[in-house]
């Protein structure tokens, strides 16, 4: 497979209920960089990061200036298997890359790669998905008022369990709780993310009261930097609880010292945050050699390639303790793969119904188009006028 050309998509689109967090207010569309890695043999591979200032500080003008850097030794390269994939997308780390970069690079060379193979994903990456996936529901932070509007219009799922996101306001948490609970069941698990919102005082304030209301999964209770406090945290509760890392954990080596400093008992992986598949698996080996158990997480707004990847990833780590994401046709507008990968109302996703014969998904160019923000960016051209610019 012979790499030719490489287009990188600003891509928005609208959500279909406001989603907010307590590190990101009122967010009204999705927004993804889409990358295209055209082939000699006529393929055009697709790639998906989520670039988020307030996670791994990217965005849309990083992951351009990423691509920028290793243009050059994109155009024009043979790639002869999935292995000189991984050690590429290495090198180009090293050279620094960031991960939403890494992530984008290599979705779109693993869709080109598996789409000229004319073979599934999961074969080329030995990945064997659990036949049905139970997918959580995600439910932004809002106030009581607007969860009590967005409840009715959403009654018609029967999901296993939900992740609310909360802010520091305990009351108004409890009752979100209630109600929650009120419209999908009294036994309906649900997790708590924090997207570190706390501070430690207040975090060993809540923690117990929302432990009385059945809360057993508190995901980035601190800021992402505060790993002594998130101890504390886990020394107190983490016997009973799960405390888990989101924020904090964005790389091999920061897993590394949450796990040397028994910062916390579970990991949250996002393939977008942690680089790609390849990487995102590494994390997961590292967390289960020494018995951190490992979910599957999501940024709002993620396409189907995406979910695809994720659906991947979970099927070449085996046991991850819950699944986020698929929300597709849900949350967006319009999803960019036809058909889109999105969870059934109870939550429930048949993987081999869903994972395309080959690559991530059958790109709708309609839906693409619009949604790509203008001008689409074309990483050798950006090059060349660079190049262009210095000479004069
Ligand atoms: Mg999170």
């Amino acid at each position: 497979m012979k790499i030719t050309q490489l287009n990188l998509r600003e891509v928005k689109i609208p959500l279909r209920f406001q989603f907010s967090q307590s590190n990101n207010a009122g967010a009204l569309h999705s927004h993804s960089a889409i990358l295209e890695v055209h082939t000699a043999e006529g393929i055009i591979g697709y790639g998906e990061s989520c670039p988020r200032t307030y996670v791994t500080g990217e965005d849309i003008a990083a992951v351009q200036k990423g691509l920028q850097l290793v243009s050059p030794e994109i155009k024009g390269a043979s790639i002869h298997s999935i292995e000189e994939v991984e050690d590429r997308l290495m090198q180009w780390e090293k050279k620094g890359i960031g991960p939403s970069v890494r992530c984008a690079l290599e979705l779109a060379f693993l869709d080109a790669w598996s789409k000229t193979q004319e073979k599934p994903l999961a074969d080329i990456l030995g990945s064997k998905p659990p036949e049905v996936i139970s997918y959580s529901l995600i439910l932004p932070l809002l106030r009581p008022a607007s969860l009590e509007q967005l409840l009715p219009k959403i009654r018609h799922f029967s999901p296993p369990s939900v992740k609310l996101k909360v802010d520091a306001k305990l009351e108004e948490t409890v009752n979100k709780i209630h109600l929650i609970r009120s419209f999908f069941g009294q036994e309906l698990p649900i997790r708590v993310d924090v997207n570190g919102g706390w501070a430690l005082q207040q975090a060993e304030k809540i923690i117990p009261r929302l432990i009385e209301q059945g809360i057993t999964s508190f995901e980035q209770p601190l800021p992402a930097g505060q790993r002594e406090g998130l101890a504390v945290l886990s020394q107190r509760f983490g016997k009973d609880v799960r405390i888990m890392a989101d924020e904090s954990l964005l790389s091999l080596e920061q897993a590394k010292r949450l796990i040397e400093n028994g910062c916390v008992n579970h990991f949250n992986l996002k393939l977008s945050k942690l680089g790609g598949i390849f990487s995102s698996l590494k994390v997961y080996q590292l967390a289960h050699e020494h018995g951190i158990p490992c979910q599957l997480g999501a940024h709002f707004g993620e396409t189907s390639l995406l979910t695809a990847a994720g659906i991947l990833l979970g099927g070449m780590a085996g046991d991850l303790t819950a699944y986020e994401g698929a929300m597709g046709a849900f949350l967006l507008e319009k999803d960019i793969t036809a058909p889109s990968i999105t969870m059934g109302l109870d939550g429930r996703l048949d993987t081999q119904e869903n994972l395309p014969k080959a690559g991530l998904g059958f790109i709708d160019e309609a839906a693409l188009q619009q949604y790509t923000q203008a001008p689409a960016i074309n990483a050798s051209q950006i090059l060349s006028s660079l190049k262009s610019n210095i000479k004069r």
